[in-house]
């Protein structure tokens, strides 16, 4: 009795729970992250425990067949569906109909020549080996693609690996005292319906933290970004900053202001969709010049500035110069294919600055250089107060 009502509330959590992951995965548009695949599987294993309450005693039967091919799809639709959250797309349905359909035919062949017995320990080995997976993957998956998830992925794991030592204790269980260890009102099988019940309440809402936090990493990086060219924004440019100036061995910063000569003839003659193309060919040169920690952000327009991290004025120029050289030397395809699209660039220099609340100030002094730059010619580099003239 105690077992049945387990039963029937761990149904209720399970159908509950699939349908919570439906409504996030509407709001998610085109990027689900799975949760409609853990919907699924949520509502296989709901289905699978609810024919196991009509179905009664364990035993042969259609009901018993079908209930095994779901409660055995259910987990593969998790790791499905968990394969999506980490932007690997992968096919859901056929798979698992695949999966159903020879677990189906499996299930009557082994009843047939070995009986009930073999058929009920074969979905509690096949369990405890599909979950022992699930747990090593859990583990390499923290350890490998997802670092910053390792926690999370630690807990699911130890929680996975405690429901493949229950299927693997049941497979011993059934091998040594028969059908007589799936009475529902055994001490085990009531310790093995409480378990999957606590399961089905601890695991949705940590998938829901999961999505959560990809959306609010993703919402931050975006806050932090430009969406043209994926370099940082002023936003991202002040938390960059901020952060190097709180270590205490910070070393002196200088900002270069990199602005492209005459970027608005390159627009009327060759159309705004190839001088998009001519900033992001921009972007990738100063990424490719600037060194290791740099902080590189579009301000808008053809403006961009480097904060080279610790390091000297003559540093400083260096890079600025290498940067005007790698600008003047890199080219865009134009739309005839024959003739490239190659600009030139000015760039301002400030003087050494030691904390983020300089930065304005700084900014007007390259700022300044900038526009001597200009007026100097262009294609060139000047620092705050004293032309380089290269
Ligand atoms: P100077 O050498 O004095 O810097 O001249 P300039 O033409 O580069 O500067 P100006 O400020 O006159 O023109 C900047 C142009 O950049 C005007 C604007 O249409 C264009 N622009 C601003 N943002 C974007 C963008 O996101 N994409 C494209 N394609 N063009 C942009
Ligand atoms: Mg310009
Ligand atoms: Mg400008």
């Amino acid at each position: 009795m105690v077992a049945t009502v387990i039963l029937g509330m761990l149904c209720v959590h399970l159908l509950c729970f699939c349908v919570m992951f439906l409504l996030i995965s509407t709001r998610l548009n085109s990027k689900k992250m799975g949760m409609e695949v853990f919907a699924l599987g949520n509502f296989l294993l709901g289905l699978a425990y609810i024919l196991q309450l009509v179905d009664g005693p364990a035993g042969w039967g259609l009901v018993s067949v079908v209930n095994h091919s779901l409660t055995l799809c259910a987990p593969v639709a998790y790791v499905l569906g968990a394969l999506r959250f980490f932007d690997r797309p992968t096919p859901v349905v056929r798979p698992l109909l695949i999966l159903a359909g020879t677990y189906t035919v499996v299930q009557v062949l082994v009843q047939w020549a070995l009986g009930s017995e073999a058929r009920y320990a074969l979905l509690a080995g096949a369990c405890a080996l599909l979950f022992l997976g699930m747990t090593g993957t859990l583990l390499y998956t923290g350890r490998t693609i997802a670092r910053d998830l390792r926690v999370e992925m630690a807990v699911f794991a130890v929680l996975v690996a405690g429901i493949c030592g229950l299927n693997a204790a049941k497979l011993g269980m059934i091998l040594t005292g028969g059908m007589a260890a799936l009475d529902m009102n055994t001490g085990f099988q009531k310790i093995f319906y409480i378990y999957m019940s606590f399961l089905a309440t601890v695991l949705p809402p940590c998938a829901v933290w999961l999505v959560l936090r990809r959306l609010t990493d993703e919402l931050r990086s975006m806050a932090a970004h430009d969406p043209l060219t994926h370099l940082l924004n002023r936003r991202g440019l002040m938390e960059g900053l901020d952060a190097h100036f709180r270590s205490r061995s910070a070393g002196p910063a200088y900002l270069l202001i990199v602005d492209i000569d005459h970027f608005k003839n390159i627009n009327d003659s060759h159309g705004h969709k190839i001088g998009d193309l001519v900033l992001c060919r921009v972007a990738d040169v100063l990424k490719a010049t600037a060194r290791q920690g740099d902080l590189i952000c579009r301000l808008g327009g053809e403006e961009f500035v480097i904060i080279t991290l610790d390091t000297d004025r003559a540093g400083a120029l260096q890079l600025a110069e290498r940067t005007r050289a790698a600008i003047e030397s890199s080219e865009v395809p134009g739309t005839d294919q024959q003739t490239p699209i190659r600009c030139t660039a000015t760039i301002g220099v400030s003087e050494g600055f030691t904390h983020s609340q300089a930065l304005d100030g700084v900014m007007q002094q390259a700022d300044k250089a900038l526009y001597q730059g200009k007026a100097s010619g262009r294609n060139r580099v000047e620092w705050a107060g004293r032309s380089i003239g290269f």
